[in-house]
């Protein structure tokens, strides 16, 4: 089949990839300039000297199987873009929860793997600063969520789920957890995708919830060099092209696009067309096919997520400007960032750090001079601003009983993309197995 995926995020970017090892031949079109959509590379400069940030920090899990595996099917080494480290939830203090190794002797590649719950409960049983109250609480109720098969009532919130926990093993732990994964603060986030998550990283393989910091920019990290592997393959992606319109032809769908090069639009026939651009954009696409499913992913909420660049206003003593390439913040409405990233220790410049915050609210001016004051608080450093970059619309809000749009809109179009209906939250991973699952179903 002649196959347009509408959107080269890394939902179409996985779609494009596996439709084209079906055996079909795929044109992959992005109104951007740069492939990767949310988890993009963002050209910027300090002091004139450019600088490759992304529009987003992100974090991967050792639990995000697919987007391994296609990685490696693009040539992209994860053991050396990705740094892997042990979970750990630890604030500038020292204070939190830190995993042990998955292999038991680093020594012995391939040796023997600490089972999943085994690091787990060892993690938790060794946490800093927590009394044993706080730990017991925390193993009773990962047991009972264990014991129950990760299933709860599609209402739940994750507080409510978690209502039995210590406001210690809350605060330090659940909170964080929650938000870093479902970008929705724990009293309205979904219970059931959250014992999802929880199932897939701390109960299933072993390494399931190490944590994988990028050390190229997100572009490089996989879009990149799915375009270049999809260019080798068949019609080059086209970046820069807008899709206006869809309608329905005699022999399956006609797509208006305009270039920013070329005003002039033009007219392809595709028998199909996999929608990978976010929901608001499919909805729009879709209205005149199917106008429920168009209303569905229309209808959904979202939450935004900013990060602050700063830098060091003095060169650092030493090389790293953080004890460990990742810290926990304690954070509040004064303090809002939640994490910080040394990115001078993921393959960034010296000095530079990321700060993240998660369903952030407010004026970027004020947020920005807030996370600096935080930085100097609880990290004891002068920091000057880079840049604030703010995803208005980050993640959808993954509430209680949300109903997500199905992959299938009508014979010959489908959807993909980090929204469509599946057991994850917003994540690279949801967006590479929606991807991968929409190319699956051209065959039906
Ligand atoms: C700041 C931030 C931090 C995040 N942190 C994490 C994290 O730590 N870990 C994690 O796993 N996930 C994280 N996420 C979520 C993750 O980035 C997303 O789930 C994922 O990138 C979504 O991919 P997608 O392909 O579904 O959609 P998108 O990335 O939105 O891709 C859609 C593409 O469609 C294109 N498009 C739109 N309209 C058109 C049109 N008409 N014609 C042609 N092209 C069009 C867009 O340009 C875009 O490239 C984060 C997201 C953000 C924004």
């Amino acid at each position: 089949m002649k196959v347009a995926v509408i959107g080269a995020g890394w939902a179409g970017c996985a779609a494009a990839v596996e439709a084209t090892q079906l055996g079909h031949s795929v044109t992959l079109l992005d109104s951007a300039r740069v492939a990767g959509g949310r988890a993009r590379r963002v050209e910027s400069s300090v002091n004139g000297q450019p600088l490759a940030l992304d529009n987003g920090q992100h974090i991967l899990i050792g639990a995000y199987t697919e987007t391994l595996r296609l990685m490696q099917t693009l040539g992209v080494d994860p053991g050396s873009s990705l740094l892997r480290l042990p979970l750990r939830l630890q604030f500038p203090g020292g204070e939190g929860l830190a995993f042990p190794r998955s292999t038991v002797f680093a020594a012995w590649p391939g040796g023997p793997r600490w089972p999943a719950a085994l690091q787990a409960a060892w993690g938790i049983a060794r946490a800093s600063g927590w009394a044993w109250g706080d730990k017991a609480s925390l193993l009773k109720l990962a047991l009972r969520w264990r014991a129950g098969g990760f299933v709860c009532a599609p209402g739940l919130s994750v507080a409510a789920l978690c209502a039995d926990l210590s406001p210690r093993a809350m605060r330090e732990l659940v909170e964080p957890l929650c938000v870093s994964a479902l970008n929705t603060p724990a009293e309205r986030a979904c219970a059931q995708v959250f014992l999802r998550v929880m199932q897939d990283a701390l109960f299933s393989q072993s390494g399931g919830a190490d944590l994988l910091l990028p050390r190229t920019d997100l572009s490089a990290l996989l879009p990149d060099a799915a375009l270049a592997w999809l260019a080798a393959r068949g019609p080059a992606p086209r970046l820069g092209v807008r899709v206006q319109a869809l309608t329905r032809s005699a022999t399956g769908w006609q797509l208006s696009a305009s270039g920013s090069a070329d005003a002039d639009d033009s007219e392809e026939n595709f028998d199909a067309v996999l929608l990978a651009c976010p929901p608001q954009e499919a909805a729009r696409l879709a209205t005149g096919t199917m106008a429920d499913w168009a209303a569905q992913a229309a209808g959904l909420q979202h939450e935004p997520i900013a990060t602050v660049y700063a830098r060091l206003a003095s060169p650092p003593a030493h090389a790293n400007s953080l004890p460990q390439p990742m810290l926990a913040l304690r954070s509040d409405a004064e303090a809002p960032a939640q994490f910080v990233f040394d990115r001078g220790q993921l393959g960034g410049p010296e000095g530079l750090l990321a700060f993240v915050v998660s369903a952030s609210v407010g004026d970027k001016a004020l947020l920005s001079a807030q996370v600096l004051a935080q930085g100097q608080a609880q990290l004891g450093l002068q920091l000057e601003l880079v840049q604030t970059i703010v995803e208005k619309r980050a993640t959808f809000a993954c509430t209680p009983g949300l109903l997500r749009p199905p992959a299938q809109i009508a014979p010959g179009l489908l959807a993909c993309g980090d929204y469509v209906a599946g057991p994850y939250p917003a994540t690279l991973e949801g967006a590479v197995r929606s991807g991968l699952q929409a190319a699956r179903l051209l065959k039906a």
